[in-house]
C-alpha cells in the first residue's frame, strides 16, 4: 500500500497570494466561493515588505483534536490527520481550541468546523508548487 502522504508549505518564498489554494478547498470540498471556507489559511506578514504565511494542518500522527472531540466526530485518519465525520459533529469547538497550530477554523453559518482532511486538493491548484503532499518524515 502507498504511503500516507501530508500537506506541507515547502515553498511559501515563491508564494504570491493568489488565494488559488483556499478557492480550491473552498469549491472543492466545501461546495463554497468564499476562501473563508478553506482549510488552507494564506496570511499576509504585513508591511511593506510583506510575504506571505500559509496556516496548515500538520497531519498530527495523535491528533489534539481527535483526542478533544467528544462526539467521535474525528478520529485518526493512518498515515497522519483526521477523517472528519460531518454527521456526529455537534459544534461544539472543542477541536479548534485543542489544536496548537491554529489550523481548524469554524463556520459560523454552518456552526461545524472546517478542518483539513488531508486530500491534497489545493496542491494541484497552487500555480508555483508552493504547496505539495509530502510522506511524512518525523
Ligand atoms: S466541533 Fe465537532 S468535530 Fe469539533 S470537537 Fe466539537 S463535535 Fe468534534
Ligand atoms: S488538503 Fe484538502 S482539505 Fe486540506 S486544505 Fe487542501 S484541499 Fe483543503
Amino acid at each position: 500500500m502507498a504511503e500516507a502522504k501530508i500537506l506541507k508549505a515547502p515553498g511559501m518564498a515563491k508564494c504570491i497570494g493568489c488565494y488559488s489554494c483556499m478557492l480550491a478547498c473552498a469549491r472543492v470540498i466545501h461546495n463554497d466561493y468564499s476562501p473563508r471556507r478553506s482549510a488552507i489559511q494564506i496570511r499576509s506578514t504585513g508591511g511593506l515588505q510583506s510575504s506571505f504565511l500559509a496556516v496548515i494542518c500538520r497531519g498530527c500522527l495523535k491528533p489534539a483534536c481527535a483526542e478533544a472531540c467528544p462526539a467521535e466526530a474525528l478520529v485518526e485518519r493512518p498515515g497522519g490527520g483526521v477523517i472528519f465525520k460531518k454527521d456526529l459533529c455537534t459544534g461544539c469547538r472543542k477541536c479548534v481550541a485543542a489544536c496548537s497550530v491554529e489550523a481548524i477554523f469554524f463556520d459560523e453559518d454552518e456552526k461545524k468546523p472546517i478542518v483539513c482532511i488531508q486530500c491534497g486538493t489545493c496542491t494541484r491548484y497552487c500555480p508555483h508548487q508552493v504547496i505539495t503532499m509530502e510522506v511524512r518524515n518525523d
